[in-house]
């Protein structure tokens, strides 16, 4: 898996203070998408080990204290992405008590594979589908347009 950007303290990109991650690859191509260069999945950098560690470490790093984790991007359920994504859903599960986990996919919930949703049972937040500029709304609080559904699921 490859990612573009990652912030170790982000007030933006979902509720309270959070460590935001922006993943490589996406198949939807959205028309008006924001983030079109992450659509390739070679584009940005390799995710390495190292990285995956300093987000756990983050995570758990007393001083500035963050309420969990954004994985946006591109899609982190990209078929590329999802092994290297559920390893880190599941490492944040049993060493980052109580942080929670929110994902952006542009796919729908019910149309997800077994691999995506052995993630997807591990998040507390999945806001699912494709950004549709028709229903574009500056006035929606965590998504794009309003075709998109914040799925509180834990
Ligand atoms: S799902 Fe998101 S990243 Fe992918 S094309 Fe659509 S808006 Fe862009």
């Amino acid at each position: 898996m490859n990612f573009h950007q990652y912030y170790p303290v982000d007030i933006v990109n979902g509720p309270g203070t959070r460590c935001t991650l922006f993943v490589s690859g996406c198949i939807h191509e959205c028309p008006g998408c924001y983030n079109k260069s992450t659509w390739r999945v070679n584009s940005g950098q390799p995710f390495t080990t190292e990285m995956e560690q300093r987000i756990i470490d983050d995570l758990n790093d007393t001083r500035v204290k963050r309420q969990g984790i954004s994985l946006s991007g591109g899609d982190p359920l990209h078929p590329q992405n999802v092994p290297e994504i559920l390893r880190l859903v599941q490492r944040i599960r049993t060493e980052c008590a109580g942080k929670d986990i929110w994902v952006w996919t542009g796919y729908k919930l019910d149309e997800l594979n077994d691999a995506q949703r052995e993630v997807v049972d591990l998040v507390n937040v999945l806001i699912d589908g494709k950004f549709v500029q028709d229903l574009k709304d500056p006035m929606l609080i965590w998504r794009g347009s309003s075709n998109q559904v914040v799925h509180h699921l834990r």
